[in-house]
């Protein structure tokens, strides 16, 4: 992947479009779209999406995976309610751009990748790792989570899971939530689950989006 160095105020200009257009979508909290009004989304794309990379679609990464629609990315977070000093488990890291959401909030950020190439391809990303310090990445299966670092304030999702991960859930601080897409097939309906005490989950269903699959093991 070629990558793109330089975010011009053109760069700049397409992107606050993008956020006007989000906002119109109906994201309304301000905390995220002023986070994906500030991350390059063009660097974690190859240089021919430069200016593609602000319109509001999904485009190939590595390892035949995708970077989400922005609109995916904000409804998502926007479910999340992240707040500064927020630790978050990220599960699919992709082309990194939702961890770098995420960190641009004043989040923590614990990201899982089960591809080993686009795991690499990550390690390798400079940027993103200078830029954004509180963004630890891991290789490994999303359904064990990441259990040395465990609780978490906040798991998100960014694959389709089958069903909802219950073995995540001990993960979860109690108070805590986890926004995951679930359903087989080409379409998914998000689910956010709150765990309201230590034996007791709260679960909410909202729009359909569609997700690459969420697999188990590693590849
Ligand atoms: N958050 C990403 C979107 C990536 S698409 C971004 O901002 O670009 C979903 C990603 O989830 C893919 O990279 C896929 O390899 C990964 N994935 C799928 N199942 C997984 C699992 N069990 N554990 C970790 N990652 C997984």
């Amino acid at each position: 992947m070629r990558r793109p160095t330089e975010d011009t105020l053109r760069h700049q200009g397409l992107r606050n479009k993008l956020i006007a257009q989000l906002e119109a979508k109906g994201i309304k909290d301000p905390q995220v779209l002023t986070a994906m009004g500030k991350v390059p989304r063009h660097f974690f794309l190859d240089i021919g999406f430069d200016e593609l990379a602000y319109t509001d679609r999904s485009f190939p990464i590595e390892a035949g995976q995708t970077i989400s629609h922005p609109y995916t990315v904000a409804y998502q977070t926007e479910l999340l309610q992240v707040s500064k000093w927020s630790k978050v488990l990220e599960v699919g890291t992709g082309s990194g751009y939702q961890a770098a959401v995420l960190a641009e909030m004043g989040a923590q950020v614990f990201t899982i990748e089960r591809q080993s190439e686009l795991f690499e391809q990550r390690k390798k990303f400079k940027w993103l790792m200078e830029t954004y310090r509180l963004i630890k990445f891991f290789y490994g299966d999303g359904y064990a989570g990441q259990p040395t670092f465990a609780p978490f304030d906040r798991i998100l999702i960014t694959a389709g899971a089958p069903a909802v991960p219950e073995g995540l859930i001990p993960q979860l601080k109690v108070g805590g939530v986890l926004v995951v897409p679930v359903g087989e097939g080409d379409a998914q309906r998000m689910h956010r689950i709150v765990r309201v005490s230590a034996s007791e989950i709260k679960q909410e269903v909202f729009d359909e989006f569609s997700f690459v699959p969420m697999l188990k093991g590693k590849s």
